[in-house]
């Protein structure tokens, strides 16, 4: 038996969730519950606040737990970064008032930083050789320079708007994030079978997501060409259209340079395109 800490409710929840059904994983997921079995594979789900999750993990309460990199970075514990989840993407960046006038990071030398995240800003300070104060806080860090509590503020950024209304400019980013999944390390065997069971189909998902089926009429003479922009897993599939000259080609193309490659493929002479999701997909 694994078990998995997710959050408990945030902006973590639904898609740890998703994640874990997409992986095949069945249960109820009732509001207000602690944990929660899975019918149809030995893990068990423990809902948890997002910021005790590297705890527990190190105490060996759950074996395994989504988080943002951000917290994982930030409480230090025992934890294994297993793998990176491709969602919650954000970062953390430090921002001043937009009047103030920044020339680099050493505009933050005795300055007073506003953080929930003491111990990343106190390691990128201390990378850079700035001396600076720091003011933990637990919320509302935006509106720290506003009412007087701090020069500057160290704080999750993904669009900057909420940086915008509160009249605040980003000047550094201190670190990218994700969602990651981390584990506590040395588990026992039964456990790590487990794991590396999860991990094949999360990797499944995870690759499914980041392609897409592919398919298109080209004349045959454009088939050597079409092949070498998108070679699919093994090969493209060739099948003849009942149309002299000319062929249907199936593939696979990442996503990342989905449209780029589309581009190519019509100056090759392909036609009636088709781009289809993949659900699961294994190499
Ligand atoms: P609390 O625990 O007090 O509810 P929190 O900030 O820890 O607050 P959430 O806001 O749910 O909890 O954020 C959880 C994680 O989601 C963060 O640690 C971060 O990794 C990521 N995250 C936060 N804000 C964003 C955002 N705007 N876009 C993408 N990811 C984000
Ligand atoms: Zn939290």
């Amino acid at each position: 038996m694994l078990r998995i800490a997710i959050q408990k409710s945030g902006r973590l929840q639904e898609s740890s969730l998703q994640l874990l059904k997409e992986s095949g994983l069945s249960f109820a997921n009732g509001k207000d519950q602690l944990k929660t079995q899975v019918r149809n594979f030995p893990v068990e789900v423990l809902f948890l606040r997002d910021d005790d999750i590297p705890q527990y993990v190190e105490d060996r309460v759950a074996d395994v737990g989504i988080v943002g990199e951000n917290v994982w970075a930030e409480k230090q514990k025992n934890n294994d970064l297993v793998r990176r989840l491709d969602f919650a993407k954000c970062r953390l960046s430090i921002a001043v008032p937009r009047s103030e006038t920044y020339t680099g990071i050493r505009s933050l030398q005795g300055k007073n930083i506003a953080t929930s995240y003491p111990v990343i800003v106190q390691g990128f300070l201390n990378k850079h050789g700035v001396q600076a104060g720091i003011h933990e806080i637990s919320g509302s860090v935006e509106i720290a320079p506003g009412i007087g509590l701090a020069d500057a503020i160290c704080d999750i950024v993904s669009t900057g708007s909420t940086l915008l209304s509160n009249g605040l400019k980003e000047v550094e980013v201190v670190m990218q994030s994700e969602a990651v999944l981390i584990a506590t390390p040395g588990l026992a065997p039964e456990k790590k079978t487990i794991l590396d069971q999860l991990l094949f189909r999360i990797e499944a998902v995870q690759s499914a997501k980041n392609n897409k089926y592919i398919l298109l009429n080209c004349p045959n003479t454009s088939i050597e060409k079409i092949t070498s922009v998108i070679p699919g897993m093994k090969s493209p599939t060739i099948m003849p259209l009942n149309r002299e000259g000319w062929s249907s080609l199936h593939s696979v193309v990442n996503e990342n340079d989905f449209w780029e490659k589309i581009g190519v493929l019509k100056s090759l002479g392909a036609e009636g395109i088709l781009v289809i999701p993949i659900e699961k997909m294994i190499a």
